[in-house]
């Protein structure tokens, strides 16, 4: 940094501020994660049908919002399932997924409809409304399906739809619990040996 430069003594503050502890007492607890639904009754079992995943049973129209602060990922807007083909690509139906400043990935599914300027690259935050819950796509009956993962590229949905279980998450976040999943998908990154591994079940 050039010394003389004006926006020194300012960046140099700015610096203090973030690298410094906040002073006892001055906020709240801090959280970097949430429940992923707001404002609505939830229910939902420690069981997913052949992979991992949390399917969050709730009423319709209900906010589905980012368990982390993060980047949005893939983005569907519209319900491309069809019961004849059941294309896996299209089961999730309406569906944001984001990347979270941990790294993992965090996807819901089944939206009635995805939140106004929510596309890929946009930066949320914590809390943030990413879309309403519904039963698009192969559902019956409304609730979120849940999945934690590690990044892919685009269309990868078969690691996207999740690849650890997340209830022990949910369950910690209802509590207002902070855990996090990014030792439990690194490893399962590690165990499955590839970014893009093969689909094995339900493809
Ligand atoms: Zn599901």
């Amino acid at each position: 940094m050039r010394k003389g430069w004006p926006g020194a003594a300012l960046a140099a503050a700015l610096v203090t501020s973030v690298l410094s502890p906040p002073a006892a007492g001055a906020a709240a607890r801090h959280h970097t994660y949430r429940f992923p639904i707001a404002h609505c009754a939830v229910s939902y079992a420690h069981y997913h049908h052949d992979y991992p995943a949390t399917d969050i049973i709730v009423a319709k129209g209900c906010s589905f919002v980012a368990p982390i602060a993060g980047t949005v990922d893939e983005v569907s807007r519209h319900d491309h399932w069809h019961a004849g083909t059941d294309r896996g690509a299209a089961r999730g139906g309406r569906s944001v997924s984001i990347v979270g400043t941990d790294g993992v990935r965090y996807y819901g599914a089944h939206l009635s409809h995805v939140a106004d300027g929510i596309r890929p690259g946009v930066h949320v935050k914590r809390g943030q409304l990413l879309g309403r819950t519904g039963e698009s796509g192969n559902a019956s009956g409304p609730h979120l399906h849940f999945g934690i993962s590690w990044p892919t590229r685009d269309g990868i949905w078969w690691v996207r739809r999740g690849e650890v279980w997340p209830w022990r998450y949910l369950d910690a976040w209802r509590q207002h619990t902070d855990k996090s999943p990014v030792r439990a998908v690194r490893r399962a990154l590690h165990d499955a040996g590839r970014r893009v591994p093969r689909c094995h079940v339900d493809c």
